[in-house]
């Protein structure tokens, strides 16, 4: 679809896989987290009933693995996420049941494992999870979880999820996980003590300079001014159909983009019929090019240019976000509020 057809309406085709937020609420505070979750957000977990309805409408365009229906992969099928989904491992459970009677293949959740304390408590969770119908476990690793769990956490999950899912258990990111057993990592470690230890481990690994990390890890990055990503437009990934978002609040996401709703997930026959973008002018803007965004900003909001730049035009654009998030509501495509508080 073209950039100038897009002004008025989106277009969105029906997603292929998606993750559903349960909330925001985490056990960490990731200095990367794209969600800019932590231990600080109001709990707000939706009803089952609502997970329902969420779920019914995704149900028919949700694509299983390459491999199978009883497979997962990252970016097929249908996850549960957060925040932390095992804090309301009840909620958790039944929403799986959910997904599993209305027959959404290549399901799995994604933990930080803070909850991985024994492993009678793992293998009962895991166990009541495949029960229900869940077919695998993605399972965070990197510094900045290390950060706050524990690696013997993350190592008794892996390893007791291979028991229960087999095959089906995904480690993103994996060579984080090589990296800490072969330097025997123990308990937790700061960020600043990791890196002492294992210097070039951040060159050798995916790093999202999106979401809190343009804020918390943003000395890492090379920095660049403002108009280096004036000419941008975020069409394709507005539109992209693989691995978007539905938070507790029903806001529906695209991709990775914290902090921006294309609309109400109950509805998405109406959001794929088009995104109404006449009063939505933050989206069109970022439909259009990242420049007019921050000309709008500078002009209405006062924005100004960071003396120390930016690490990517996500940065540029969170940061104009934000900057007019706290001045005003007015903005429905700027959802959850709360993300914009809680970058830091
Ligand atoms: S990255 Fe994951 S574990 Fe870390 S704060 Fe975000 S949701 Fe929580
Ligand atoms: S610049 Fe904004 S809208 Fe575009 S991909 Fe990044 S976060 Fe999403």
């Amino acid at each position: 679809m073209s950039v100038k057809n897009a002004m008025d309406r989106l277009q969105l085709p029906k997603p292929i896989s998606a993750g559903i937020i349960l909330s925001y609420k985490c056990s960490s505070t990731c200095k990367h987290c794209m969600y800019a979750c932590s231990p600080r957000w109001s709990g707000d977990w939706p009803t089952e009933k609502n997970i329902e309805l969420v779920l019914r409408q995704l149900a028919s365009s949700i694509k299983p693995s390459p491999y199978g229906r009883e497979k997962v992969s990252l970016n097929h099928g249908l996850h549960f996420t957060g925040g932390e989904p095992f804090l309301n491992f009840k909620l958790l459970l039944n929403a799986v049941k959910t997904a599993d009677e209305l027959r959404i293949p290549s399901t799995f959740a994604e933990t930080n494992c803070f909850w991985c304390v024994n492993d009678e408590q793992a293998r009962e969770k895991l166990t009541a999870l495949k029960q229900a119908g869940l077919k695998g476990m993605l399972i965070s690793v990197n510094p900045f979880i290390l950060e706050q769990v524990p690696f013997e956490r993350t190592e008794r999950a892996i390893n007791i999820s291979k028991e229960i899912f087999d095959g089906n258990t995904m480690i993103y990111q994996e060579t984080y996980y090589h990296r800490f057993k072969s330097i025997r990592i123990r308990n937790t470690l700061t960020l600043d003590k990791y890196l002492e230890k294992d210097r070039w481990a951040l060159r050798y690994s995916e790093l999202l300079p999106m979401g809190r990390a343009c804020y918390r890890l943003r000395h890492l990055f090379v920095k660049y001014p403002a108009k280096a990503f004036f000419d941008e437009s975020c069409i394709s990934e507005l539109t992209r159909n693989w691995h978007i978002h539905v938070d507790n609040y029903f806001n529906y996401m695209p991709g990775y983009c914290g902090g921006i709703s294309l609309g109400d997930a109950r509805d998405l026959d109406a959001l794929t019929q088009g995104v109404d973008l006449q009063d939505k002018p933050v989206l069109r803007m970022l439909v259009e090019s990242i420049g007019n965004l921050y000309e709008f900003a500078a002009r209405e909001f006062n924005y100004r240019e960071k003396e120390e730049g930016y690490i990517s035009k996500c940065h540029l654009c969170i940061d104009i976000r934000r900057h007019m998030v706290q001045q005003t509501d007015e903005y429905k495509e700027l959802r959850p509020r709360e993300l914009y508080f809680n970058l830091e």
